[in-house]
């Protein structure tokens, strides 16, 4: 690709079709895809009944201010607070569902300080970007927003001398996902809620790459029985149409009236009507059960038939957000995968991040495990011969 910046590191195919976990290339090649985009995909590649409510929605009208009512809005914001104090703000994508949740936890609280973790990935906009503790994506650009500290993710110790009086918010992923698929412990985790209520520092947790079924409940914050001030949602919301959300409780309003924050295509409808498709498809009875019953199938057969390798050092994740970390580069792996029509990503330089969507069946789950354990135990006589 000659007219368009560099940068992203594209794998050499173009993928011009898709139905469920199948993908097709330009050249006619079928790979199973178990990135679902970048965890976006959830509910697969155009799922019909998806497909279906934007196809109407097309037909009906695309676009109308934020200035008008939206009933949409309206009935998707009440999907995803369900009864719960919350209320929602309409947005693009994650790292803008960040910005706002950054704005409004300073301009509720008054405060600037905000703690957040090393290896964590929030966004590429500098509020976002500011936010995530790695130097690779937030050097070379100039000052980054004032404010932001880093502190090691899982270290209580750490936490407790960073936050203060002072502080305006926390903000963490419950797994870290672009940092190498790594999960926050569940204590760490209650604790850090409880010194948050403890000073007055809002929680929020970024459910970007965790949330919408990914990690096998709703939010993955829900597994911890976490009550976070704010949250936000992005990539599988709208299974593919650009749509982020900020869900934050409802006391906060009184920071966020009109003028205080806005976007022109938030909350528009063809992003609104796929996602109030897709959060009733996850809430239906079964749903999630049924996710996770699927993840639990596969994630005995890494631990019993590739997690024993030698070139594999550990398995983890929870539900369908899966990292291996390998003793060597994880690249080739995945380029050797991708020519034996798998389709994964990498988490950092050594570990593979499976992400399937959740519709994905035990078929496809076998042949998937199946290759994997080859593809690695191939690479292990390669380096052995080597
Ligand atoms: C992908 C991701 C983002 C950024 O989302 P964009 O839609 O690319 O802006 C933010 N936070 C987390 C945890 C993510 O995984």
């Amino acid at each position: 690709m000659k007219h368009v910046f560099p940068t992203y590191n594209r794998f050499p195919i173009d993928l011009v079709e898709g139905k469920g976990t199948v993908v097709t290339d330009k050249a006619g090649k079928t790979y199973l895809d178990f990135t679902s985009g970048i965890a976006v995909c959830n509910l697969g590649h155009c799922p019909d009944n998806v497909t279906e409510a934007l196809q109407l929605q097309v037909a009906n009208i695309w676009h109308t201010s934020n200035l008008y009512e939206c009933a949409l809005q309206e009935s998707v914001a009440k999907l995803i607070t369900d009864g719960d104090n919350k209320q929602v703000f309409f947005c693009n994508s994650g790292t803008e569902a960040n910005e706002a949740a950054l704005k409004l936890a300073r301009k509720y609280t008054g405060k600037e300080k905000i703690i957040t973790f090393e290896k964590s990935f929030h966004g590429r906009t500098f509020g976002s970007m500011s936010a995530t503790g790695q130097a690779k994506i937030n050097q070379g650009f100039g000052g980054l927003v004032p404010g932001f500290t880093y502190v090691p993710y899982n270290n209580i110790k750490a936490f407790r001398e960073e936050l203060d009086e002072n502080t305006a918010a926390v903000m963490l992923e419950i797994i870290q996902g672009e940092g190498g698929v790594i999960p926050a412990n569940a204590a760490w985790l209650l604790e850090v809620q409880m010194l948050c209520k403890k000073v007055g520092a809002l929680l929020i947790i970024d459910e970007v790459q965790t949330g919408m079924g990914r990690t096998g409940t709703l939010y993955g914050f829900e597994q911890i029985g976490l009550d976070p001030d704010i949250f936000t949602l992005a990539k599988g919301l709208g299974n593919g149409l650009p749509i982020g959300a900020m869900v934050g409780k409802v006391n906060l309003s009184s920071a966020f009236g009109a003028g205080s924050h806005g976007s022109t295509f938030g909350g528009n409808k063809l992003a609104l009507a796929c996602a109030k498709e897709i959060l009733l498809t996850m809430k239906q009875a079964g749903f999630l059960e049924d996710v996770n019953a699927k993840a639990d199938y596969f994630r005995n057969l890494l631990e019993e038939d590739v997690e024993v390798l030698d070139n594999v050092s550990a398995v983890r994740g929870e539900g369908f957000l899966i990292g291996i970390e390998l003793e060597n580069t994880a690249e080739p792996v995945v380029k050797e995968l991708r020519d034996n029509g798998l389709l994964i990503l990498t988490a950092g330089p050594n570990v593979l991040r499976i992400l399937p969507p959740l519709t994905v069946s035990y078929a496809e789950i076998d042949q998937a495990a199946h290759l994997l354990k080859n593809v690695l135990e191939n690479q292990l006589i390669g380096s052995e011969e080597g």
